[in-house]
């Protein structure tokens, strides 16, 4: 007994729970623009957190000198050295390593993990200076990114209020991140400097690194946002929106704000059964909600989820296999590959389904079943964060839609270009996540609006523009 009914059935709740009508999808827009607001408004106005980041200033292409940047993301660590010559149209020299992180770092001590970064610091330093030399205890310029919500005090300051992505480093909570990494250095005898500099913006969220390296490369550019392991995003908001602040006084008038949109939440999501179990099962139930449905952390356990319920519903997966089970197995760059197998037998899914979750010899239509299950769930992923972005233009008077200037005709409403940097793992290597987000866009703003609207990918956006961000204040600053 097949089962094939209690199958489909299974898959059409799973399609009617991800429904992203564009209908749908501008309501989530709604909604964000107007949490957005909330969050401006009032400290702990909303789920959205609308942090600070006393950026005011991005650059502006005409940077020059040779700065280090430190990039702690959710799965790797990234140093840089960058050295930009002052004109934005050269490409920019540079020098990246990448780092897997720890697993056992992830939940240690704030002294173990940051005593990793620090040791890894040095050696990347001693070998790009290798035979200059500048000795190591003489001072270097280092911009940290550091990705998760900190509330900031200056730009060379800011507390941990909580971990996302996986870490769970208990006595950093409440810790101030410079200083963690501060101390860390000096234990390790390399002396950079990550604050002590007036003004000097050492710290900064990873989504604002992005988007100065967007405004390096495109003054337009008004807004970044990263989809990796997490997701997150920040935009250039006018000082006298931010009624929560008053009384700052930026020389650009605006300033940077970090959304932490991973938190944001509205009754309009498509929430299904397997997001509820997923949050419910996960260190921080009731929180990152929007992050839980769009990032590379998730997208392969809800699949795995659906799968589950699939074979415990029918035998078109054989008996239950254990690993079905268990949380995590299927990350999300094997969905992308199942997703994107184009071999006519599906061969590279049948792969997967065996070395992975050990479930042999699945018939071509099961096969085909599963590519489905990937779709559904990615297609809304990728619809969702559509509709964020939206969210972030409508807030600013970016999307068309001709905001309170709406005496005119619809047609008639010109929208400036704009650009939004973007970056991550799940944007950048998953093609089909790219192309339905995409196409969304273009779905809610319309083909005139969307062929304004631009969306440019930053490699290494976050590390790097957060070494022009310190480049920027000390040549102008
Ligand atoms: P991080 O967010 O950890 O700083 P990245 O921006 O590089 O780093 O994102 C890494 C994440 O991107 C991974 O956790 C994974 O979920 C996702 N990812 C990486 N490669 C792929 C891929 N080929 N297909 C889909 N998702 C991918």
């Amino acid at each position: 007994r097949r089962k094939w009914g209690k199958v489909l059935g299974v898959l059409r709740e799973v399609e009617e729970g991800c429904e992203t009508s564009v209908g749908r999808l501008k309501q989530v827009v709604d909604a964000m623009a107007v949490e957005m607001h909330a969050g401006l408004a009032s400290e702990g106005g909303s789920k959205l957190r609308m942090l600070l980041t006393f950026v005011d200033n991005l650059p502006s292409g005409s940077e020059k000198g040779t700065y280090y940047a430190l990039h702690l993301g959710g799965t790797y660590f990234r140093m840089l050295r960058v050295k930009p010559e002052g004109q934005r149209s050269l490409a920019l020299a540079r020098d990246v390593e990448r780092q897997l992180i720890p697993q056992h770092l992830m939940t240690s001590t704030t002294e173990d993990l940051f005593d990793f970064i620090a040791s890894s610091l040095k050696e990347f330093v001693e070998r790009e200076e290798n035979g200059s030399a500048f000795p190591l205890d003489r001072r270097r310029e280092l911009g940290f990114t550091f990705s998760y919500p900190v509330k900031q005090t200056s730009v060379s300051s800011g507390i941990l209020i909580k971990w996302t992505k996986g870490f769970a480093i208990e006595d950093m909570v409440g810790k101030d991140v410079v200083d963690c990494l501060q101390q860390a250095l000096t234990r390790k005898g390399l002396s950079m400097r990550v604050s002590a500099l007036v003004d000097f913006p050492s710290l900064v969220n990873d989504t604002v690194g992005t988007l100065a390296l967007g405004h390096y490369h495109d003054a337009d550019t008004v807004a970044a946002v990263i989809i990796g392991t997490g997701t997150n995003a920040c935009y250039v908001e006018r000082m006298d929106a931010i009624i929560k602040c008053q009384g700052i006084l930026t020389s650009s008038g605006g300033m940077v704000v970090n959304m932490e949109w991973g938190n944001f939440w509205s009754s309009h999501l498509p929430r299904t059964s397997y997001d509820i179990d997923l949050d419910a099962n996960s260190p921080n139930p009731n929180e990152q909600g929007f992050e839980k449905m769009i990032s590379g952390m998730y997208l392969g356990d809800i699949v795995r989820r659906v799968l589950l319920r699939m074979s415990q519903e029918s035998d078109i997966l054989g008996p239950v296999s254990p690993k079905l089970l268990t949380p995590f197995i299927l990350r999300t760059p094997l969905v992308a590959s199942m997703h994107e197998d184009d071999s006519p037998d599906l061969a590279k899914v049948a792969k997967i389904l065996g070395d992975t979750l050990e479930i042999p010899d699945v018939p071509l239509k099961v096969r085909k079943l599963v590519v489905n299950v990937c779709d559904v769930v990615t297609r809304r992923a990728a619809r969702l964060a559509a509709a964020g972005i939206v969210g972030i233009l409508k807030k600013i008077g970016r999307d068309g839609s001709g905001g309170i200037t709406s005496g005119r005709s619809r047609s008639d409403v010109r929208i400036k270009r704009t650009a939004v940097a973007i970056e991550g793992g799940l944007y950048t290597n998953y093609a089909m996540f790219r192309e339905y987000l995409n196409e969304a866009m273009v779905e809610i703003l319309g083909e005139d609006a969307a062929e304004q609207v631009i969306l440019e990918v930053m490699e290494d956006g976050s590390g790097i523009g957060a070494s022009l961000l310190a480049a920027s204040h000390a040549s102008h600053g």
